[in-house]
């Protein structure tokens, strides 16, 4: 899907559940979606704060939240560190670099086995599960090797 097509679709997602589109809201989910880097807030707000010289920190995440009820986001925690914000394609898997955190995308397929198993062996009714992949990326693998 394009780019704008998938902006599009989120706006129309956005105006079913009655949810204001703004400037402010349209130029976060623009970055959300060309960025494609799993941006924190505060990533979000040094990239458009130029553009919307009234806009605070606050006021990102304030959308951020909206977007994520409507299930346009997902927010990634991690421990201690600042959340990350994914927006929402298909289902993913994430790799992410222990040298510089940048959290990269693959596909595979849905580990739905091992819900059912984790189901069957807890009784735990399962929501959902995430499998993150550890290690260097590419870029601090080269800086390591001079
Ligand atoms: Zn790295
Ligand atoms: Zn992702």
């Amino acid at each position: 899907m394009a780019m704008s097509d998938q902006i599009k679709e989120a706006i129309e997602t956005l105006k079913q559940t009655g949810v204001r589109i703004t400037p402010q809201r349209h130029a976060i989910l623009e970055y959300l979606v060309e960025s494609m880097a799993h941006p924190t807030a505060d990533d979000i707000y040094k990239s458009l704060e130029g553009k919307f010289p009234n806009m605070s920190v606050a006021t990102v995440y304030n959308n951020l939240r909206v977007f994520k009820e409507v299930g346009l986001v997902k927010e990634l925690t991690y421990g201690d560190a600042s959340s990350r914000f994914d927006f929402v394609t298909t289902d993913h898997y994430h790799a992410i670099c222990e040298d510089c955190g940048k959290i990269v995308d693959f596909h595979y397929p849905g580990l739905n086995e091992v819900e059912h198993l984790a189901s069957h062996v807890t009784n735990f009714q399962v929501s959902h599960h995430r499998m993150e992949i550890y290690g260097q990326c590419p870029d601090c693998q080269k800086q390591k090797q001079h």
